[in-house]
């Protein structure tokens, strides 16, 4: 399908997306008609209250989840009707992942894990690839724990660790998923820094899904989400700003 001029400029998208749950008698719906578009370059925070549909649409954008109906697009792919052995290569080759619980392989040592998408790709890094993981090694602190296992670190070096192998293959976008839920505040903050300056430095466009007002802040652009539905789209605010924000919106809930 080829992108008319609107759709320029967007590393994923979504089109009159609905998810059931349930029986057809008692449905639940967690996403009513919701049509998006992620822009390439950009850190974008999914945001809205606990059960309001954010990972339904993170999992379905990714594709690991389907739609009910309604379309999604990563780059100019089509993923919604992809058979899984596609999705599955296209998740390898062109998505990286950050998850709240880090998801690092414990026998892995952390140059294994960083270079791990590699190995389930069946290759090695290319030369110039190799100087780009070089580089986020160095820039991510990582340089002498590359022998170290994930049991041997702390929280935030094991985020470090998942963020490296998450940007290594340079994929079009990444996907964060409550990234500092499981850090303190303070670690949190610089994972949070890591991610935005991953976009603003190297262009690397990043969605992430957040309930937090403080991590949604580091984003450049804020959609919120509430039962199903997105019912605004920011640019870049204040975590006092999104709080009032969420505020409003669950009175009006
Ligand atoms: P959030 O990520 O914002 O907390 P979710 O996307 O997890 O929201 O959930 C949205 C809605 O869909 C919620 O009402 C939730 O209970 C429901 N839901 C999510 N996954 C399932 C599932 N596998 N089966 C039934 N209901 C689900």
């Amino acid at each position: 399908m080829s992108l008319d001029h609107s759709e320029a400029g967007l590393v994923a998208r979504v089109s009159h997306l609905t998810k059931s749950y349930g029986s057809a008698a008692n449905p639940v719906t967690a996403l009513d008609d919701v049509s998006i578009g992620i822009r390439s370059g950009e850190f974008t925070a999914i945001m809205g209250p606990s059960g309001s549909g954010k990972s339904t649409l993170m999992h379905i954008m990714a594709g690991l989840d389907t739609a009910t109906t309604g379309q999604a697009w990563l780059g100019d792919t089509e993923i919604t009707g992809l058979p899984d052995s596609d999705l599955t290569i296209l998740r390898r080759r062109r998505v990286g992942f950050v998850f709240q619980a880090f998801n690092l392989v414990p026998t892995l040592d952390v140059r294994g894990n960083i270079l791990l998408p590699f190995e389930l790709d069946g290759r090695r890094p290319a030369r110039e690839e190799s100087a780009w993981i070089e580089r986020l090694i160095d820039s991510l602190g990582l340089g002498d724990r590359l022998k170290h296992r994930p049991h041997e670190l702390s929280g935030g070096q094991q985020q470090r660790v998942a963020i490296a192998r998450a940007l290594g293959t340079r994929p079009d976008l990444v996907f964060a998923d409550e990234p500092t839920g499981n850090l303190d505040s303070r670690t949190g903050r610089e994972v949070l820094s890591l991610l935005a300056a991953a976009s603003a430095e190297y262009g690397q466009s990043i969605a992430m899904v957040t309930h937090d007002p403080i991590a949604a802040s580091f984003a450049d652009r804020i959609l919120f989400l509430a039962d199903g539905r997105v019912v605004d789209d920011r640019p870049r605010s204040s975590a006092e700003e999104i709080s009032r924000l969420m505020l409003t919106m669950e009175k009006a809930a």
